[in-house]
């Protein structure tokens, strides 16, 4: 199959279920991203509304069962990923699409070296030479800020600190010059210093290597400093997409509105937080109408009963809220 643009990326009304013995978890309800190359995206949303389980759909890594794929599809670079057998995921993951983690330590082996971890990648799907692999290491460790450093290359991951293992495993990620880097919350567990360090390395990653990017984060001032386009996920559903500057200009949906007010303004003294009240709520028990509206300000009774359509306002920006006009 082919798209009919340059997306590299498109999600087209993904549906996922969890089949458990206690009944059905809808993790995914139709939802529609796409990304081009060279194009940040990011997802944003609280624990628990879906960020994880599409960028995991992305890679192939949902079991299917316990997860039923109801409807949809995901097209990359124009061929469907869903459904393709494990052999051709496993060439796809690492080649074609990378992935970064919140907490490196899980994800890096404790056992081997770093430089051990990314010759690894780079023997196994770029078919080098160890020499040839050694080498290429040194160049991505230069890239991502560690400097052709041997020491690196030497060091086990318990040998560096946070911000160090983050960026080793962003060279791990990027050193098959993948076209879509996923990047799952890649500074939450980051000082604020680091966080810094770590977006703008991201964003230079785009620059320089033209890479479609879907930066996934719970925090929207975070996303503001990074994001060329917004999607606004809740409880399974893309309540909001805009670009950047017109998400945080003409906010539309009242959660992406909540969202905004919970964010930390070191600007304004005496800011006062505005929690959203209330929690997600569980995938197997999402609210009748919209799934929103046992924590909006702004819910009517139609609200209760009837789910409300996305709508497009215009270049791109679509919500979906009985409210918005
Ligand atoms: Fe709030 Fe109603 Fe809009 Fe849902 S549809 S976000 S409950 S106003």
């Amino acid at each position: 199959m082919t798209v009919s643009n340059n997306n590299l990326l498109e999600i087209k009304n993904l549906d996922i279920s969890f089949i458990q013995a206690r009944g059905a978890a809808h993790a995914l309800r139709g939802i529609d991203l796409t990304i081009s190359s060279g194009e940040i995206l990011a997802l944003v949303g609280e624990s628990g509304s879906g960020k994880t389980v599409t960028s995991m759909s992305i890679m192939g890594l949902v079991p299917t069962p316990p997860a039923r794929v109801n409807a949809g599809s995901l097209l990359f670079k124009g061929e469907e990923l869903i459904g393709r057998p494990h052999a051709e995921m496993r060439k796809i993951r690492g080649n074609e699409i990378a992935m970064v983690f919140q907490e490196p330590a899980k994800y890096l082996n404790p056992s081997l070296k770093i430089g051990e971890q990314i010759t690894e990648m780079l023997i196994l799907h770029l078919g080098m030479s160890k020499r040839q692999a050694v080498e290429k290491s040194l160049e991505f460790l230069d890239v991502v800020g560690l400097g052709k450093s041997r020491r690196v290359l030497n060091a086990y991951p318990h040998e560096l600190s946070g911000g160090m293992k983050q960026r080793a495993m962003i060279a791990m990620a990027i050193c098959c010059n993948p076209s879509l880097l996923l990047a799952d919350e890649p500074t939450t567990a980051l000082d604020v210093t680091l966080q810094l360090q770590i977006l703008k390395l991201i964003r230079s990653l785009k620059a320089t290597f033209s890479m479609g990017i879907l930066f996934i984060s719970h925090n929207l001032g975070i996303v503001r400093e990074i994001a060329d386009r917004v999607s606004v996920i809740y409880a399974g559903k893309i309540v909001e997409s805009a670009s950047n500057k017109a998400l945080f200009e003409n906010t539309l949906h009242p959660y992406t509105s909540a969202l905004l007010q919970s964010i930390p303004d070191a600007k304004k003294r005496g800011h006062r937080l505005r929690a959203i009240p209330g929690s997600v709520p569980d995938a197997e028990n999402i609210p009748q109408g919209c799934s929103f509206h046992p924590r909006c300000a702004l819910a009517s009774d139609r609200c209760s009963q009837e789910i409300p359509m996305t709508k497009d306002y215009g270049n791109g920006h679509s919500a979906a809220c009985h409210m918005v006009q």
